[in-house]
């Protein structure tokens, strides 16, 4: 992989307090040393992925996706930490990247709205990376508009019974729990949806399909049938599902951004290594001017994208303001600059 770190660094510097080089420098050393070497294609792809989050774990990177109180690094878990470890994992390896955001996502709801016991029973091993976790919430009829979700769980006494489908999981058949959504009350629609935090071993609890996907994902669909589960697997409050999954992922969208950065920024790699070795007329392709152009606009649009995301992550860290991480800013973002720069590395080395 080339190495482009001084133009990364100097560019997201002003939207941390400290030196966040650091971080960036030690993520990506572990990658090319702890991952980039070894096991890319090979195995089973669950166990790639659940030795993915043990060795995370192990290097302490999970640590920024949990709260200090419990094994974590920071007093909260902080947005530009999320986006700084996503951006160089997902340079390196995408199944990592993949591995150490559902870390995040699945555990984050639990330490917005987690009693005493439900937090020191799954944080502290969650940032060890010996808890796998997940969120469910996606159903084959309630994708975008997720306050439509079917999946219902009916009080009877001290346990709710669960019954529905969610789709589009990922760590399904990885996870070691699951936080998952379902509505406690159908006729308060948004406002009766609760989460529920449940292990996977729980009867009822059914992993019915392992969806594939072209990039290395562990995905699928799970069911719920007639999953029994105490009063104390709610999550939060009940009525309050939703508040908690959109606060989880206005944490978690701008890290997304970051990712698609991470991506793109290996394809102009790829491409400016490519440039640089392949020689026609007597010289490396990088000395003739459309292939210049090409290249700087590629470093411009990235440096670009790079600045929006972690303005961004800073305005949901330090300014509590998510509409900078606006999901139709951030979805615009990521389809200019990473959607523009894989084709044109493609071009410059005519695949
Ligand atoms: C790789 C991957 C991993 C995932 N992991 C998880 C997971 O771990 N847990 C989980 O719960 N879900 C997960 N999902 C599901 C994901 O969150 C949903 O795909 C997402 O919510 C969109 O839902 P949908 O795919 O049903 O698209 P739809 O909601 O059906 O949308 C289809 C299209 O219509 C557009 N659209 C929808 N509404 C509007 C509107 N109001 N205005 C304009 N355009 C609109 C959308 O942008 C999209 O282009 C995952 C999905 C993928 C692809």
């Amino acid at each position: 992989m080339a190495n482009s770190k001084a133009e990364n660094q100097n560019s997201i510097l002003p939207f941390f307090e400290t030196d966040s080089s650091a971080l960036r420098e030690r993520v990506r050393l572990w990658v090319e040393q702890e991952i980039a070497s070894r096991d890319r294609v090979d195995g089973d792809l669950e166990q790639r992925a659940i030795a993915r989050v043990r060795r995370l774990g192990a290097g302490g990177f999970l640590k920024y996706a949990v709260p200090e109180e419990f094994g974590g690094m920071r007093n909260t878990v902080q947005a530009r930490d999320l986006c700084l470890v996503r951006e160089e994992l997902a340079r390196g390896d995408a199944l990592t990247d993949t591995m150490f955001a559902m870390q995040a996502l699945g555990s984050y709801p639990i330490t917005l709205a987690g009693n005493g016991a439900q937090r020191d029973r799954f944080l502290p091993p969650t940032a060890r990376g010996e808890c796998i976790a997940a969120f469910a919430i996606t159903e084959p009829v309630a994708g975008s508009d997720v306050a439509s979700l079917q999946t219902r769980a009916v009080r009877r006494g001290n346990e709710f019974c669960l019954t529905g489908t969610k789709s589009f999981i990922s760590n399904a058949g990885v996870a070691d729990c699951y936080v998952v959504f379902a509505s406690t009350e159908p006729e308060k629609k948004s406002k009766g949806i609760s989460a529920f935090l449940i292990e996977a071993k729980t009867p009822g609890l059914v992993v019915k399909e392992k969806t594939e996907l072209l990039s290395p994902h562990p995905i699928g669909v799970i069911e719920f049938a007639d999953c029994v589960v105490g009063e104390d697997a709610l999550l939060g409050r009940e009525g309050k599902g939703l508040q908690i999954a959109f606060a989880t992922l206005d944490l978690l969208r701008c890290s997304v951004g970051a990712a698609a950065v991470g991506l793109a920024q290996r394809a102009l790699d790829e491409a400016v290594q490519y440039s640089e070795t392949r020689r026609q007329f007597g010289r490396p392709i990088a000395e003739f001017q459309g292939i210049e152009f090409k290249l700087a606009e590629m470093a411009t649009e990235l440096e670009a994208s790079r600045l929006l995301v972690y303005q961004a992550a800073w305005a949901h860290d330090c300014a509590g303001d998510d509409s900078a991480a606006d999901p139709r800013r951030q979805g615009l973002d990521r389809r200019q600059h990473y959607g523009k720069a894989i084709p044109r590395r493609a071009r410059i080395a005519d695949l």
